[in-house]
């Protein structure tokens, strides 16, 4: 019957009093672990009573010998350390010696009873907190750290799991990548991997913090650590990522994404490629005529198309409303460039069919070639958008490939920009008049206002020089807005009868600050309002009926009058004289020239005058150059003309001086006009300025 300490028939009484005294534990151990022997010291140290037959538990773990390694480190139950080293004997059974180690037992019981301290602590803690032997051997656990796992309790989870390293991390390279930094650095920070929980092998992530526990000399003898559940994080952030990296309606990268391609394109070494820049053409008219679902619909597919053209190797990106790019890298690229732009155009001019409906987009394709065309992400862009920026100019519905030409052009372009936002803030702008004048008796009625750049080095431009300049530059409404003001200023010094006409740009038009604009200039000038006409191209009525309408009627309201300018040129539907409550028609120049030789001119232009004059408005007819175009339009019964035969737009000086003529004239009847009271008013009027 086995004892707490010896098999008197294996060692004799002697021998077993000697090893008694020792201060070193001895043990016998049969093959099955069952104790033959341990002598006193080692009964102490490992804790045991009376009636143990086999070696306790310590720190959870069986202490069992024969280790593969015969030696193993572990703290006894008074919190020493302890070395065990087990050696076969030829008899069959394992001599277990068990020794302490000064100051491995120091540090450990130090470390023990820093801890009791804290124990609630480890126990409440709501993220893991373990303790392992440097070969990852599982010494504590915390309720937290057992529960991440898939077990109740630490006990638990130590009897569950012999090593917290093998088979957790679901890349098996995670494990040497851990073992490396912190051995290199002593301590590993937000460590983040994806493990499998002990006990239910399901996968989630976590990020570890993990450090050594040293005694006195320097040894390891623990690695601590905290780990927490991150896998909202980690979910959050591929969340976040997939959403910046692409377009949710269409499944195409966004711009930031497009972004980092073309920069992983132009920062590579010998990279080549292809960007597309991709603009739709009548997107807008889908979405306004058929709705948002329509217009949802032709982006999707657009990138799909986009995507079967690209092949999976390119990037199709929406960089934005229906603006689209394309990046295809390789060599083969640039040479297909004209082939695949091409394709794009004829792809994209294929009708969506929506429930139903069709709708008929098409696009206009600029490409510039890396690294032919440009050195940066930023100036490929910024090339190929110039390129798209030609073919819109230029009818659109095409594709253009970037010369240096267009840059050029940019340059003077934005130079003249430069230039524009000067002459506004340092007054080198100025307005010509041009005089309307009724066709029966060629007197003037008024004047149409005409914007005029003082250049400094290149004089006095007319507006075809830098309005659509101005337009791009975003400076239209402020130039505009000026124009209206400057306008009414001068012209409420002339006499009463004298009207202004004012050309307003459609961008100036749509901006809502017309209405307040024209409201203030009659409030800070005093001019009445009839003697103020606003004209109009037809392009601000396609740019949006319903809310042309509105602000065409605010404008009525306010007691001015409206002009439908060049009419004749643009779509010339004479239903909009119909539907738009506007006061006056301008008969185009372009269509007056040919009065004389072609009859359809004339049969159109006397359509419209009949059909104004049933509608109650009046008519003026521009660029009147020749007696016999005055002729046949008073013939027609055109009530009103304008053009350089009677006079072209003329400083405001000028027109000042022949009012006072006219007005010393009529004041004078019966003598010839004199310079002295003609000066006189001049001044008067200049001082008025
Ligand atoms: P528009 O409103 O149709 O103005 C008439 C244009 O025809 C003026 O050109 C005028 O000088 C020119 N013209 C008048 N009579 C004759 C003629 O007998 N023969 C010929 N060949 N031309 C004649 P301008 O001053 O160069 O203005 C061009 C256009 O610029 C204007 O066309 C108008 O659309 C725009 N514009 C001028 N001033 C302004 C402004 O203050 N604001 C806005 N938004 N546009 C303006
Ligand atoms: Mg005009
Ligand atoms: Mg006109």
């Amino acid at each position: 019957m086995p004892t707490h300490c010896l098999k008197p028939a294996i060692l004799p009484e002697g021998l077993t009093a000697i090893l008694d005294h020792l201060g070193v534990g001895i043990a016998l151990l049969q093959p099955e672990q069952q104790l033959v022997y341990c002598n006193a010291a080692a009964r102490s140290l490992l804790g045991m009573t009376p009636g143990d037959h086999c070696l306790p538990q310590i720190d959870g773990v069986a202490v069992e010998v024969g280790l593969a390694a015969n030696t193993a480190l572990m703290t006894g139950p008074s919190g020493a350390a302890l070395k065990l080293v087990a050696t076969p004997l030829r008899s069959g059974l394992t001599l277990l010696v068990v020794e302490t180690s000064a100051e491995e037992s120091g540090a450990a019981r130090a470390l023990f009873e820093t801890e009791s301290g804290y124990s609630s602590l480890f126990d409440n803690a709501v993220c893991g907190i373990y303790r392992d032997r440097p070969d990852g051997t599982p010494v504590r656990a915390n309720r937290a750290l057992a529960v991440l796992n898939g077990y109740a309790s630490e006990e638990k989870f130590l009897r569950g799991v012999s090593s917290t390293s093998v088979n957790w991390y679901v890349d098996p390279g995670r494990a040497a990548q851990f073992k490396q930094l912190i051995n290199a650095q002593g301590g590993v920070r937000d460590f983040v991997s994806e493990v499998y929980r002990h006990r239910s092998r399901e996968k989630f992530w976590i990020t570890e913090n993990a450090w050594y526990v040293r005694d006195a000399a320097g040894n390891a003898i623990y690695i601590e650590g905290t780990i927490q559940d991150a896998t909202e994080r980690v979910l959050g952030v591929a969340a976040i990522e997939r959403q910046a990296n692409t377009d949710q309606l269409t499944g195409a990268a966004s711009r930031f994404h497009f972004m980092n391609k073309l920069n992983v394109l132009t920062k590579d070494q010998g990279g080549v490629g292809v960007l597309f820049s991709i603009d739709l053409d009548k997107f807008k008219e889908v979405n306004d005529q058929l709705g948002h679902g329509a217009g949802d619909a032709v982006l999707k597919s657009v990138a799909a198309r986009l995507r079967r053209i690209g092949g999976p190797e390119a990037t199709v990106a929406r960089l934005g409303g229906d603006e689209f790019a394309m990046i295809i890298s390789g060599s083969a690229a640039p040479m297909k460039a004209d082939m695949t732009a091409a394709e794009i155009v004829r792809a994209l001019r294929a009708p969506v069919e929506i429930s139903g409906y069709s709708a008929n987009v098409g696009a206009s394709v600029g490409v510039a070639l890396y690294p032919a065309h440009a050195a940066t992400a930023n100036e490929l862009l910024n090339h190929s958008d110039l390129a798209l920026y030609h073919v819109k100019a230029n009818g659109r519905n095409s594709f253009c490939i970037f010369n240096p030409e267009m840059k050029i052009r940019q340059q003077r372009r934005k130079a003249l920009e430069d230039d524009l936002r000067e002459a506004i803030s340092g007054n080198a702008l100025e307005l010509y008049y041009q005089p309307i004048v009724a066709t029966k008796t060629t007197a003037t009625v008024g004047y149409e206002a005409l914007m005029r750049w003082n250049h400094p080095r290149r004089g006095f431009l007319p507006p075809s020089q830098f309005i659509a300049v101005a337009e791009e530059a975003g400076l239209m409404t402020e130039l505009g807005n000026w124009a209206i003001l400057r306008a009414c200023r001068q012209i409420v010094l002339l006499p009463d009868h004298v009207t202004v006409a004012v050309n307003v740009s459609p961008s100036q038009f749509r901006s809502s600050g017309i209405v307040d604009t024209v409201k203030q200039a009659l409030a800070d000038t005093g001019l009445a309002p009839p003697r103020l006409t606003l004209e109009v191209t037809e392009t601000v009525i396609l740019s949006g009926e319903a809310q042309a309408s509105r602000v065409i009627d605010e404008l009525l309201a306010l007691g001015v009058k409206l002009a439908l300018d060049d009419f004749g040129t643009g779509y010339s539907s004479l239903s909009y004289l119909q539907r738009f409550a506007f006061s006056k028609v301008k008969i185009d120049r372009s269509f007056v020239a040919g009065i004389e030789t072609k009859p359809a001119n004339l049969a159109i232009i006397r359509a419209i005058i009949n059909l104004a004059k049933d509608l109650g408005m009046d008519v003026v007819a521009e660029g009147i150059e020749t007696e016999s175009q005055a002729a046949i339009l008073r013939t027609e019964n055109c009530g009103l003309l304008q053009g350089y035969l009677y006079g072209k737009p003329m400083p405001y000086r000028e027109i000042v001086a022949n009012q006072a003529v006219h007005n010393l004239r009529s004041y004078l009847p019966a003598r010839p006009a004199q310079s002295q009271p003609v000066e006189t008013m001049k001044r008067t009027v200049n001082n008025a300025l």
